[in-house]
């Protein structure tokens, strides 16, 4: 079969792709992938996951307790402040109660939640072996089904007529189909785009002291190029996931290890060892996602969580071992900061903590009386050597810019759906997720809708009898 030949392009190489691809080959269409990277680095941001947020109305077999479909939405409302389509929510959370089994049938495998910061053990499956093993499985049962890969195959323009899909052109090559799904992330990997979206604060581009968290591949060129050729934006570009993670990470794929759970047990001071926010202020869960940002908004774009030696065992420590001392002088020698104020910063917590019941788990007493800038809950003097510290750095996980779908997955061009183009994953999340994130919500958008693209895909090049036998 030549490149001329496929029914449906699938476009990307991550979750969505594989899950349009594989939908749309167990449909009888004949499917060319085209992703991005070489083999070796295939898989887009999909490759760092852990886990799928999961509608259930009672325990499953990693699942406890029950999510009903209501909870879900309702959290998911909340955490977007109801920028998000309920409709096209509604069915992401629908799909994820039973896309599992078919996940299983391409070989993906689950296990319980794994214990730390994030308690999920209710909500969320996780994948044995990560988003690796999930991707692995896929591509291996893709290709048992015939579906065609090409890597290093990165596809710079659409040939569109009236929103309906001709080709895909990667350079000079031109590659004709009956229908297309784009299912190639966002644009977090393009630092000149990022730098353009955040702009300077004090006389820095800020984005240039931003961290990727996942593929370096994904530079929203089709995001772009789709929006250009007037297919109808939807969220907001400054939007982005963004943690606070080490700041010796990779620039790229530096993933799920080097984020800094320790911030919620000490505190966190900027490059003047100034405090500057609520370290205690909710379980930390519901608040990892927004250090990003509050190290975005300090001089330099970098931080430090301080913590002593009563921290250490009571968060999942990152790849990167603290810097640690035994005084607080060293310690700052050791992060540049200036030593007296950092002790200063310190004494002024430490005499304002007041003795509670420290406990973790809770919402405890443990806060500070009389500091302008209060610590609200597991408030204790830093006091016991080895004082340790990890400095850190705004770390992107995706942007929330996409292009807005209907329920079928059909891309829209000034309000009118495309008969044959179809977009799925965090190109087009932003239709459910405006902002904000609940963990495992991303996967959950990506296989619903990925499925669903390459349902659409299929059906569209149905009517052009085109049907190609299963192996
Ligand atoms: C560290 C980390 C941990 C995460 N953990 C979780 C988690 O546990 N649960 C969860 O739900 N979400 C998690 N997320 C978010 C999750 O990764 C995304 O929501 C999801 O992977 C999006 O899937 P996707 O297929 O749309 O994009 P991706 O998986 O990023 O795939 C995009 C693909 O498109 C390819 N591509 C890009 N441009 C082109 C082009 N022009 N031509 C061809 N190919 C192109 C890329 O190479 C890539 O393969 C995490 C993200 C990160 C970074």
């Amino acid at each position: 079969m030549t490149d001329q030949d496929y029914d449906i392009l699938v476009i990307g190489g991550g979750n969505a792709a594989l899950c349009a691809a594989l939908t749309a080959r167990e449909r009888g269409a004949s499917v060319l992938l085209l992703e991005s990277a070489p083999r070796e680095w295939r898989g887009g941001n999909s490759q760092h996951t852990r886990n799928l947020r999961c509608m259930h109305d009672a325990p499953q077999d990693v699942l406890t307790e029950s999510y009903p479909e209501e909870e879900y939405w309702q959290d998911l409302k909340k955490v977007t402040g109801g920028v998000s389509d309920e409709t096209l929510a509604r069915l992401a959370i629908r799909d994820s109660s039973h896309c599992r089994e078919w996940m299983r049938r391409h070989g993906v495998r689950f296990q319980p939640s794994l214990s730390g910061t994030l308690q999920l053990s209710r909500t969320n499956a996780f994948f044995l072996g990560g988003g690796k093993a999930l991707l692995n499985a896929y591509y291996r049962s893709a290709e048992q089904l015939g579906v065609h890969i090409r890597y290093q195959a990165p596809v710079d323009r659409l040939e569109l007529r009236n929103g309906r899909f001709i080709a895909a052109c990667i350079g000079a090559e031109r590659i004709e189909a009956g229908a297309c799904v784009v299912a190639s992330g966002g644009f977090e990997s393009n630092r000149e785009w990022m730098r353009e979206t955040w702009g300077q604060i004090e006389g820095e581009w800020v984005a240039d002291n931003f961290l990727i968290r996942g593929t370096r591949f994904n530079m929203g060129v089709l995001l772009k190029f789709l929006i250009e050729a007037g297919a109808d934006a939807i969220g907001d570009p400054t939007q982005s996931h963004c943690v606070a993670i080490d700041a010796r990470a990779p620039l790229y794929d530096g993933g799920i290890c080097t984020r800094v759970d320790s911030v919620s047990l000490g505190i966190v001071v900027n490059k003047h060892a100034q405090r500057f926010y609520d370290e205690g202020e909710d379980f930390w869960p519901k608040r990892y996602a927004i250090w990003g940002r509050l190290v975005t908004y300090q001089p330099g774009q970098i931080a430090y969580s301080v913590i002593d030696a009563k921290a250490i065992g009571r968060f999942m420590p990152p790849v990167f071992p603290p810097l640690a001392a035994q005084s607080l002088p060293e310690l700052a020698r050791q992060l540049g900061l200036d030593a007296a104020a950092l002790v200063r910063s310190v004494d002024e917590f430490n005499a304002a903590c007041r003795v509670g019941c420290f406990d973790h788990a809770t919402l405890d007493d443990c806060r500070t009386e009389g500091l302008a800038l209060p610590k609200t809950h597991w408030a204790r003097a830093i006091d016991t050597a080895p004082f340790y510290a990890y400095p850190l750095r705004p770390g992107i996980t995706f942007t929330y810019l996409g292009v807005k779908v209907n329920q079928q997955a059909a891309v829209h061009f000034g309000g009118k759906p495309s008969p044959n183009l179809f977009a799925a994953g965090e190109i087009m999340a932003g239709n459910v997720l405006g902002k904000g994130y609940t963990a495992g919500v991303g996967m959950t958008i990506g296989t619903a809708f990925g499925r669903i693209a390459g349902t659409q895909a299929a059906a569209a090049v149905a009517a052009r009898g085109a049907a190609h036998a299963l192996p």
